[in-house]
């Protein structure tokens, strides 16, 4: 029988591509929320009443009252039914990181009288999920089950078309019977909430007539795109989303030709298909190209408040997969799908802006005396140096583990890259300098009909988890495979803290008779000084930077257990406690989740990888051993004794791997059953990262070394020449 291998190699062949659903020619524009309830479906279906008390809660977060809900539901179903809709669903986003849903139709059959489609006020404002299906890290028990999920004003509702069927999607949060939050996006909300009032009342010392502000993010989805058929015939990617075996390609991406290159046409086919779903859906992307790696691809919108931008990139991940299937395409959107390739992270692009149009971290022309900037800048730069540890935990989770901290990749200690001229600015304001020592500039490129180019006040720094990009910070150390709220929540909350604290002590040396603008700038010296290690803008991957960092006092927290644990430490549960965003039995609960999360996913790789070595790659090696043997005892029979010898020493090594096969597995197996029996779970997940994990590193690197000796015809799966480069 053919293995699953070279079938799937030989349907790739027959793959056609599937452009049945592409519009050919379109504008953005002329798709952009074709299917959300936007301002204009507002406009169109709501009576005067309820259009203006829907936008005082999004604008202002005023409650709506019952009536107003009433007729809000109303137009609401009227704008889904004409377009198509049956259903309506809460759509949240419990503690798993994925989206949730459960389908309720319009239709309504009443005793006595017709039937009729409906959606009441109260239906689109609370529904009741069974909260005992979602994890809650020990919130409630399955005995008090209940939990509801309560519609949030703030993200628009939109039609989500899956096949033939139309549902319309509210956005909504999931809390306890008791008020906890049982997701991620109730504190992403709370925390935008928090940072807003405070970046508000900072900027005032600037422009008091400033009302508000805004906490923007535009993420990058960085993921890899795989034929379905290859997909399928690798247990270890449908199982776990990463290659746990694999030998490296002869070819990987030591060409640097990938990046920015021509997209092969089937991907460029899915990702013209979900641009344009992506559109409808108001998810405004603005660019598409490859990335670094082999069959390594990006996404990014425009950005948008922090609460819309995350909806959008839950639905984008979700829309992703199911686009992707039919162009029989599959998407990973693990954080480090192969070994020796770079893995895919999804950087967020974060600012604050005020209600006068102004982007809070522009630099402008003349930063040294742009106070305003300065001060946001270096209290995020503080907040960062305060709670390093914190944001280095709001990122932790298995995929980053292999992407942070590995062999390979970046190390996890959390820095800020700013640049050479931001430094020099900063430097200068420290030395109460007014004329900046360096100017940002231009170059004059002498190439005939091409312009002066404008040269970035930042240069790019791609190895800085946290670095200064222009006029945003860019948080690049966040896993693609995850829900953003939890790094956003992170940065809201510190930096929203950060600037209470700062506020305080300013508004302390104006009442002790010094001016506004000198008790602002010593304050700000002095976070300068006090912040000065976290600020790095050398190269991240180095070995110098790990031993550097060390010195610097920097934490350097490599696994998953370990990070998480940061947020049970006292001053991060006063933290949250105190900003009203988390309370100490939230986070607890949070923690249990990521916690048991790390190990069931750990617990996944350890079984299946053993599993598939021996079961699978072991009798491989075995029947090209036998191939061997034959062939030694034919060329001894023939009188070839000195021939025959060559092919011993293969014979011996097939051996000596498979007896180490064996033997890491049964030790895989003996710690297993060990972590079974422990009932402290941190303790749990470190055995996993401290010593299952390199064992199965070990197999890995046995099984690696037999793909480079069997027989190519009897390798079992997909190899990485084939993963990564047919497409
Ligand atoms: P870069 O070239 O530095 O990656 P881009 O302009 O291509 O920058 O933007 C990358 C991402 O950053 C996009 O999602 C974009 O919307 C987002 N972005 C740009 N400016 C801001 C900003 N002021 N605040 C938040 N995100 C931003
Ligand atoms: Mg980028």
């Amino acid at each position: 029988m053919q293995s699953t291998r070279f079938l799937a190699i030989e349907n790739i062949l027959n793959n056609q591509d599937s452009t049945s659903n592409i519009q050919k020619t379109f504008t953005g524009t002329d798709l952009y929320n074709a299917l959300v309830f936007d301002d204009r479906a507002k406009k169109k279906y709501l009576i005067k009443q309820a259009y203006e008390s829907l936008l005082q809660a999004v604008v202002l977060g005023e409650p709506i009252d019952r009536k107003s809900a009433d007729f809000i539901a109303n137009g609401m179903k009227n704008w889904a039914i004409d377009n198509g809709a049956t259903y309506y669903t809460h759509w949240f986003q419990p503690l798993t990181g994925k989206t949730a849903e459960k389908h309720d139709s319009f239709f309504e059959v009443f005793p006595f009288s017709e039937p009729v489609n409906e959606l009441s006020g109260k239906a689109l404002i609370q529904q009741e999920p069974d909260a005992s299906s979602f994890p809650s890290g020990g919130l409630r028990s399955t005995s008090s089950a209940r939990g509801y999920s309560v519609w949030d004003p703030s993200c628009p509702p939109f039609i989500m078309e899956i096949g033939s069927g139309k549902t319309l999607c509210i956005p909504a949060i999931f809390i306890s019977y008791t008020g906890e939050a049982l997701d991620l996006k109730t504190p992403l909300l709370k925390s935008a909430h928090f940072l807003e009032k405070a970046s508000k009342e900072v900027c005032k010392f600037f422009d008091s007539s400033v009302e508000r502000t805004y906490i923007n993010l535009g993420w990058e989805q960085e993921y890899f795109a795989i034929d379905e058929g290859l997909f399928n015939a690798r247990p270890d990617l449908v199982l776990c989303g990463r290659t746990l075996f694999g030998s490296p390609s002869a070819r990987g991406q030591q060409f640097e030709d990938h990046y920015f290159g021509s997209i092969p046409r089937r991907v460029f086919n899915f990702m013209i298909e979900l641009e344009q779903e992506a559109l409808k859906l108001g998810i405004p992307i603005k660019t598409r190209h490859n990335e670094v790696a082999p069959s390594q691809f990006e996404f990014a919108p425009h950005f948008e408040l922090v609460s819309i931008a995350t909806d959008h990139n839950q639905l984008l991940m979700d829309i992703m997969d199911r686009i992707a299937r039919k162009h029989k395409l599959r998407v990973l959107l693990h954080e480090k799908p192969y070994n020796g390739i770079n893995g895919s992270g999804k950087h967020n692009n974060w600012s604050i802006s005020n209600d006068k149009g102004q982007n809070l971290l522009e630099p402008g022309k003349d930063p040294l005396n742009n106070l305003q900037f300065l001060t946001f800048y270096i209290n995020i730069v503080k907040a960062v140096h305060t709670y390093a540890d914190l944001l280095r935990a709001s990122i932790a989770n298995i995929g980053n583990e292999h992407r942070l901290g590995a062999n390979e990749a970046p190390p996890a200690i959390i820095s800020v890259f700013s640049g050479d001229y931001l430094r020099s600015i900063i430097d200068d304001f420290l030395h109460d300098r007014t004329q900046s020592q360096k100017q940002s500039n231009s170059i004059a490129l002498n190439v005939a009909k091409i312009s002066e180019v404008q040269i970035d006040s930042t240069d790019r720094n791609r190895t800085s988890p946290f670095p200064f990009t222009g006029n945003k910070f860019e948080f690049r150390a966040v896993g693609s495979s995850v829900n953003v709220s939890n790094p956003m929540t992170v940065l809201n909350t510190i930096v929203g803290d950060q600037l209470v604290h700062f506020k305080k002590e300013v508004d302390s040396l104006v009442e002790n008779g010094k001016d506004q603008t000198s008790a602002i700038k010593q304050v700000l010296r002095r976070y300068i000084k006090e912040s000065e290690p976290i600020l790095f803008d050398g190269d991240n991957y180095s070995k110098e930077w790990i031993e550097e960092a060390e010195r610097r006092g920097l934490s350097n927290i490599k696994t998953t257990a370990e990070a998480l644990q940061v947020y049970l430490r006292k001053e991060v549960v006063d933290l949250f406690s105190r900003n009203s965003v988390l309370s100490e039995a939230e986070l607890k609960s949070r923690y249990n989740v990521f916690l048991e999360e790390y190990i069931k996913k750990q617990e996944l790789e350890a079984v299946l990888c053993v599993e598939l070595a021996q079961m699978h790659y072991v009798p491989a090696a075995i029947t090209h051993q036998n191939n061997l043997i034959t062939n030694y005892k034919g060329l001894s029979e023939i009188g070839l004794k000195q021939q025959a010898e060559i092919v011993k020493p293969q014979i011996e090594k097939i051996s000596k791997h498979i007896e180490a096969i064996f033997s890491i597995s049964s030790q895989i197996e003996l710690t297993l059953e060990k972590a079974d029996s422990m009932h402290d779970e941190y303790l749990k997940a470190l055995m996993f990262a401290k010593e299952i994990k390199p064992k199965i590193e070990d197999i890995r690197e046995n099984v690696d070394s037999l793909e480079t000796v069997v027989s190519d015809n009897l390798w079992p799966f997909p190899k990485y020449r084939e993963l990564l480069f047919i497409q």
